[in-house]
């Protein structure tokens, strides 16, 4: 029988948290397989924060990756704590603009440069039934979803970068702890036949949750609302969504131009806040999403998976090399991450004080912070830092 093609590491999940980790392994000489499945739900209009750019340059593939066919975004409008709108201008941030990205495209030029820089590259293929071997080594199913069947290999450590599913580190006994149950309604309006002049984002909040609009690279509009799933009703199908949209007093003069007539109904993605009660484990490290999801309002998940992910990369590297403290010290650093976006969380929802007595805002007052009962005093002990939005 022909043994299974062995490598280094296999990282599971080609969104930006894998493809970092693997663009940092392959730099640092490991032998890489990055396996995305292609799978989840479908990711539109999404923003990355100015910066990203570096991030993307300390991987090496800022200048492709952030080419043309994304927007620059040149700052953020907010109407949050009072009904008057207020401006961020990327003029004072010194990193420069972000970007309202085609996510699909980054993902793409992503999982391009980390084949260019040498790993191999598996499209539309999950990782299936990781078993763990006496010599400590992996034995992977690989599926490809295009009807290509199944095959084998084997690894010496596994990165869990599926997404908020956390589908290999769950398997592998870690626990997901979620902080919250945030739900996004989405969609897509048409181009406008004039397009907008003002290309900044917008959020606003109402008495059930808020709202976020953004023009696309595509010139689409992408409007989203953020609630609980027990408020839902009073925004499920297209009319009921229009007419809570048409309510607002600054989204509804962006959404019009685009045509309100015939919506599509709106979709539903789960944002809430989650974690792992541990980020690696006997073989497997976690990054991105499945090490920490973080609630879209703080604009960081992007940043934060490319974060996680070049820094899981690193850090399995020096544990193949024999450094016994390389993934607790990765640990503190995704620790440090979520004590840092839960403080900004609570900070930031302390300023909206006009529903205080509103389900939605009044269990966002009671968020007690960045630990809970499984993880406490284990990996994540987390250390407050500064953030916001
Ligand atoms: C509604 C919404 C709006 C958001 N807006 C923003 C925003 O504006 N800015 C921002 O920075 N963040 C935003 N985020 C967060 C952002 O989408 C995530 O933080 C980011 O995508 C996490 O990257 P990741 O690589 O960890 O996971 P993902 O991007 O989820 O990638 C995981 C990949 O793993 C693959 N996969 C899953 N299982 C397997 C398997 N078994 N084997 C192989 N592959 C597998 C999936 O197909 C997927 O391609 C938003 C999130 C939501 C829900």
């Amino acid at each position: 029988m022909t043994p299974a093609p062995g490598y280094d590491v296999v990282v599971a999940g080609g969104g930006p948290a894998g493809c970092a980790a693997a663009l940092a392994l392959v730099r640092a000489g490991r032998s890489v397989l990055l396996a995305d499945a292609g799978t989840g739900p479908p990711k539109t209009g999404e923003a990355l924060v100015s910066v990203g750019r570096l991030l993307l340059a300390d991987l090496g593939v800022a200048g492709p990756v952030l080419g043309s066919g994304h927007l620059p975004c040149h700052g953020t409008l907010s109407a949050w704590g009072s009904a008057a709108l207020h401006a961020v201008d990327s003029l004072h941030d010194p990193y420069g603009h972000g970007w309202h990205l085609d996510r699909p495209l980054f993902d793409r030029r992503l999982r391009a440069a980390a084949r260019a820089a040498g790993a191999d590259v598996a499209e539309h293929t999950g990782v299936r039934r990781p078993a763990r071997q006496p010599d400590g080594t992996w034995r992977l199913t690989l599926g490809d979803r295009t009807g290509g069947g199944e095959r084998t290999v084997r690894c010496r450590w596994v990165v869990d970068a599926t997404g908020r599913r956390a589908a290999l580190a769950v398997r592998s006994g870690a626990r997901r702890c979620t902080g919250d149950r945030l739900t996004a309604l989405h969609l897509l309006l048409d181009p406008a036949p004039q397009t907008p002049t003002d290309g900044r984002s917008l959020v606003e909040s109402d008495e059930d949750g808020w709202w976020y609009s953004a023009l696309l690279p595509s010139r689409h509009r992408l409007v989203a609302y953020f609630t609980d799933p027990d408020l839902l009703a009073a925004v499920r199908g297209p009319e009921r969504f229009r007419d809570r949209l048409l309510a607002t007093r600054h989204l509804s003069g962006r959404a019009l131009p685009h045509g309100l007539g015939t919506l599509r109904p709106p979709r539903r993605a789960p944002a809430h806040s989650a974690h792992l009660d541990r980020v690696h484990g006997a073989g497997w490290t976690a990054a991105g999403d499945a090490a920490a999801a973080f609630d879209p309002l703080s604009s960081q998940g992007i940043l934060t998976a490319l974060y996680t992910g070049l820094s899981a990369g690193q850090a399995v590297d020096a544990r193949l090399h024999g450094d016994r403290t390389a993934l607790a010290d990765y640990a503190a650093k995704v620790a440090a991450a979520r004590g840092a976006y839960h403080h900004g969380h609570r900070a930031v929802h302390a300023q909206e004080t006009r529903w205080a007595d509103r389900p939605f805002w009044a269990r966002r007052q009671r968020t007690t912070g960045p630990g809970c009962g499984a993880c406490r005093g284990k990996q994540l002990s987390a250390t407050p830092g500064a953030g916001g939005r």
